[in-house]
């Protein structure tokens, strides 16, 4: 097993940079998630640890030996595609074992290690099946099975999980993640969707037009983001638009908020849904406590989620428990919305 260092790594095609110095430290067992919208640049990131895209600058070390210039099979990298990129023509056990031909192994080792990699993502007793009498779960495992097989020191997963429906989605997300931890394999996987990467990351990276926004736990980018960016893509937030002047927030619809942290000029106040209360679970002591009218509801099931006007500009989502039939508010009703003060403040972002 082997930690993965990313120092200084750019990718540029002509002036267009796809990834811009990138510089992580991945420890060794970790499962790191890199996140953010279409075209941010974590695909080339990915490759360029893989070795498939040749990095403009920059080094990629594995196990502490830099292996920037090494082409990909002379990497101790597995890596799984989207689209799984199995042979139609093999059965499974000829895909697993054709990774294992690739990568050298004697002739005489392949079949134990086939059946050692497909009992590990538990398909050894579809062995002899093809690609296409399997559902896209299974294909994705038999993927991962040929990624493992040879004993990679590191994982990588190209949005293994968005060919798959919801319901296999959880599963084979569950299934990866109990895999990496029980193998303790160091793992890198890009995805744009943020529950995915909130529910089997260590730590996740999230990008934005080829550099990192933030890095850090679920906990610290949910609490703590740095960027309204991270804090949209993130989970969810209401954004409320103002300025410092005197120490002193108020936005754009002319609502005073005390905050705990204070910043000068243009500036935005992130919310959380779950931590705006309203009515009379409010607690006025808890910070920021203003009358509004209800605009809209959405029943989520467990949750619901209230939207309240506070002013012709200023606008919140609130997050409701369920309750039952006769709990909450109603569209037009008066409500007071309170929250606290220590909530993420961040300079507005330039137009
Ligand atoms: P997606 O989720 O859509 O795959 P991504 O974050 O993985 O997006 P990348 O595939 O890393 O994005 O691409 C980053 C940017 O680099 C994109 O704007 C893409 O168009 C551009 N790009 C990628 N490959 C090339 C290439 N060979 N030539 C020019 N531009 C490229």
């Amino acid at each position: 097993m082997a930690g993965v260092k990313l120092q200084g790594l750019s990718k540029h095609y002509g002036d267009f940079q796809a990834a811009e110095d990138v510089t992580l430290d991945i420890v060794d067992g970790e499962f790191l998630v890199l996140l953010g919208p279409s075209g941010c640049g974590k695909t080339t990131t990915l490759r360029m640890i893989a070795g498939f895209i040749e990095p403009t600058t920059g080094t990629v070390t594995i196990g502490g030996a830099d292996v920037t210039r090494l082409p990909p099979w002379k990497r101790s990298t597995g890596l799984v595609f989207q689209n799984y990129a199995l042979f139609p023509h093999m059965t499974v056990a000829q895909n697993v074992a054709f990774g294992l031909e690739m990568h050298k192994v004697p002739k005489a080792e392949i079949g134990s290690k086939v059946a050692t990699a497909l009992d590990l993502v538990q398909l050894g007793h579809l062995a002899d099946r093809y690609p296409r009498q399997m559902s896209g779960g299974q294909q994705q495992r038999v993927a991962l099975a040929r990624a493992l097989a040879f004993q990679p020191d590191v994982l990588l997963l190209d949005e293994p999980l968005s060919n798959l429906d919801a319901k296999l989605r959880h599963e084979v997300r569950h299934q990866i993640r109990s895999l990496q931890q029980r193998l303790g394999i160091t793992t890198v996987m890009v995805t744009h969707d943020q529950e995915e990467a909130l529910t089997m990351a260590d730590r996740m990276v999230v990008m934005k037009d080829g550099r990192i926004q933030q890095l850090g736990t679920q906990r610290e980018l949910y609490d703590d983001p740095t960027s309204e960016f991270v804090a949209s893509f993130v989970g969810r937030s209401s954004f409320i638009k103002g300025r410092f002047s005197g120490g002193r927030f108020v936005s754009h619809g002319g609502l005073a908020v005390e905050t705990e942290r204070r910043l000068t000029g243009e500036a935005v106040v992130a919310l959380r849904p779950e931590r705006i209360h309203l009515g009379a679970d409010a607690a006025s002591d808890a910070g920021n406590t203003y009358r509004g009218r209800v605009e809209s509801i959405s029943y989520l099931g467990s949750s619901i989620d209230v939207e309240v006007k506070l002013n012709e500009i200023d606008s919140v989502i609130a997050q409701v428990v369920n309750k039952g039939r006769d709990s909450g508010a109603s569209v037009g009703d008066e409500v007071s919305v309170t929250f606290p003060r220590d909530v993420p403040v961040f300079a507005a972002s330039p137009a």
